[in-house]
């Protein structure tokens, strides 16, 4: 089988270049091409020696996950639906904004963590993607979008060292929050992660790439050693008796050992707060007096509070909050200092709205089925 070079960031491509007996300038070559230009052509990279095309094409491939469905929505958000193979495809998701523009994607076909909430826990899990698979997301996405450079023009989207500056590129930001926990597929995410920040690649800004989690504390603290980025965390209760029941990861990890991780995180954090992201279900976490217990539990870590309107599914049992009630949480939240937000709901129309992606996947708990049969048992 061939390999595929999408699997590698600089330090791997590096390593297997060396294996070939090829120097490291080379691999840095082709790892501009294929993530600064975006070319998936061996034939086509001019610059690379004749020779060396001809045992990259031999011996290597450039393989993308490819796209089934392109859907826009009248918004101007975008979906695309990748095929990963076996049955599985994934979404990832484009939101323009007035200074920002920035790619929701997925790192796991499905997730196994089961949030009541949640579409894609709801398909339950099939199997982690690969650094391939990840970030040929954001090449697809930069392809459609046309935010590719183009091979030697003049590097207008180059990072000015120390800031945040993010040029004059269409995809500004990142954010794992498509489908799949980030954290229960470290390694490949990391790999993947070194890409999108690598100035010979993607060059994105640390600040402008968030990783979002339930909490599964001990690969927290991995990602805070190993490639430490801007980290939203999903709290959703301001308890662990009712958080145990709407992110069930919370058994194993709750809410005190959570706090004690976001703090260890932020020792390290390019930013210095934690995204504690929100979601307002009516009538299950969206009282005045969950309000006040969040703001307790919150006190000691530096946060913002992301607010996010329940997206409906079919058969989720859960509704969103009423806009009157969002707002008075939102208040009393403010009231105590917190900064807060309430998450604009974009691209409905496509489904593509936080907690929509469903993609498409082959359950091997059979989780779907078994909650297709109670809801047939409890049907009249
Ligand atoms: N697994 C990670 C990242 C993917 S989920 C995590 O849980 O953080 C991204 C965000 O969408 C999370 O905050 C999640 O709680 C939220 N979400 C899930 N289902 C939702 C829904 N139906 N409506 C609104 N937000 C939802
Ligand atoms: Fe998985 Fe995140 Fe959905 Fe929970 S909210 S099931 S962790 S994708």
């Amino acid at each position: 089988m061939k390999q595929n070079l999408l699997e590698f960031d600089a330090a791997g491509l590096t390593a297997w270049f060396a294996g070939m007996g090829e120097k490291p300038f080379r691999a840095k070559q082709v790892l501009r091409w294929l993530h600064q230009f975006g070319e998936d052509d061996f034939e086509r990279m001019t610059d690379v020696a004749k020779s060396l095309r001809t045992r990259l094409a031999e011996h290597a491939e450039v393989r993308l996950p490819q796209v089934m469905l392109d859907s826009a929505a009248a918004d101007g958000t975008r979906k695309w639906l990748l095929d990963v193979g076996n049955g599985n495809a994934v979404e990832c998701v484009f939101i323009p904004e007035e200074n920002r523009g920035t790619l929701c994607i997925s790192t796991q076909a499905g997730c196994a963590l089961d949030c009541a909430f949640c579409s894609t826990g709801k398909q339950g899990f099939n199997r982690n993607l690969t650094t391939g698979e990840i970030i040929g997301q954001l090449w697809w996405a930069k392809k459609a979008l046309g935010d590719f450079r183009a091979h030697g023009s003049s590097d207008t989207n180059r990072r000015i060292a120390g800031t945040d500056f993010s040029g004059d590129r269409i995809i500004s930001n990142v954010v794992l929050m498509g489908m799949g926990e980030p954290l229960a597929n470290l390694d490949n995410v990391v790999t993947a992660l070194h890409l999108m920040l690598d100035d010979n690649a993607y060059g994105l800004s640390r600040r402008r790439v968030t990783v979002s989690t339930s909490g599964i504390l001990p690969a927290m603290d991995r990602l805070r050693d190993e490639c430490p980025v801007a980290l939203a965390v999903s709290l959703h209760a301001p308890n662990d008796a009712l958080r145990d029941r709407l992110v069930p990861i919370n058994r194993k990890y709750p809410l005190a050992e959570l706090m004690a991780a976001c703090r260890r995180y932020l020792e390290k954090s390019p930013r210095d707060f934690i995204t504690f992201e929100y979601v307002m279900l009516d009538g299950v976490n969206d009282s005045e007096e969950h309000a006040r217990e969040l703001i307790r539990l919150v006190r000691d870590v530096p946060c913002k509070l992301n607010l996010i309107p329940f997206n409906p599914f079919p058969a989720s049992g859960f509704k969103r909050s009423p806009a009157q009630r969002v707002r008075r949480f939102a208040e009393i939240l403010m009231q105590a200092h917190i900064i807060t937000t309430t998450r604009k709901t974009r691209g409905e129309d496509i489904d593509a709205a936080c907690g929509q992606l469903a993609g498409q996947v082959r359950d091997r708990t059979q989780r779907r089925e078994k909650r297709i049969t109670t809801i047939a048992e409890a049907a009249p």
